[in-house]
């Protein structure tokens, strides 16, 4: 018997033991600032250079911050360099389970990377930390060295639909998963978090790591209320040891 495709869903929970800010959350930029949402938004971002330079400040604060991956992170890297199939869906842009050591191909990123800065003209994708290289030596809003056109990160924005071929790819794991684990996601936005239904239609084990409530809970089988740096280890220990 082959071992089980385990899915593991990721939302802005799993990264904020890695000091990443969840801008959604109760204490979020979002709620605080209101106006910030407007620098994550396709439309104002395009409009308007005012907002580019301060989305780059928002971007240049992030990666300052240096986040590394944590113990959740490290955890599912490990359980799939263990031999068991493991992919991940994921809502949040920060790369850390690929610098935790899942390969690229595994990791399915919905809302895109900010990794990477891309091109809205010609769609050229370049490094982050270089575009954050030219802001630091005084360009507010740098252009596309291709064809000058305006640069933004590789995050799907507000506005921006997702990619739907990385969407697709999502679908088909969740359809042929037997265990998909939500972790760190209210479940909430859509169509992102309808995946968690579908793995369930599709007879996966629905394993919900939250500290709040999802809309999903009365699908789970397993509901785990606990920090996610010490309970995703656990828990994905004890799924490599006894199986499903
Ligand atoms: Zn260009």
């Amino acid at each position: 018997m082959g071992k089980p495709l385990v899915v593991v869903f990721s939302g802005a929970g799993m990264s904020t033991d890695s000091g990443i800010p969840d801008y959604r959350g109760p204490q979020g930029l979002w709620r605080r600032e209101p106006d910030a949402e407007k620098l994550v938004t396709y439309a104002y971002y395009m409009a308007d250079p005012e907002i580019r330079r301060r989305s780059w400040l928002m971007r240049a604060e992030i990666a300052a911050l240096e986040p590394r991956p944590n113990a959740a992170h490290l955890a599912v890297a490990a359980l799939e360099r263990g031999g068991t199939p493991v992919r991940v869906v994921t809502q949040n842009v920060d790369g850390l389970h690929q610098l935790a050591g899942m390969p690229d191909r595994k990791v399915f990123e919905l809302h895109g990377t900010a990794r990477a800065v891309v091109c809205t003209r010609c769609h050229v994708r370049s490094p982050m930390a270089e575009t954050l290289g030219r802001v630091a030596a005084g360009e507010p809003d740098p252009a596309c060295l291709t064809c000058g056109g305006i640069l933004k990160a590789g995050t799907v924005m507000f506005g921006e639909r997702l990619d739907p071929e990385v969407l697709a790819q999502a679908m088909t794991v969740a359809k042929g998963c037997q265990v998909f684990i939500a972790v760190g996601s209210t479940l909430q936005v859509q169509p992102a978090a309808s995946l968690a239904g579908i793995a369930a239609e599709h007879g996966a084990r629905l394993i919900i790591v939250n500290a709040e409530e999802t809309p999903y809970d009365p699908l789970a089988d397993e509901l785990i209320r606990e920090p996610i740096g010490s309970a995703l280890p656990e828990l994905l220990d004890r799924l490599q040891d006894v199986g499903v």
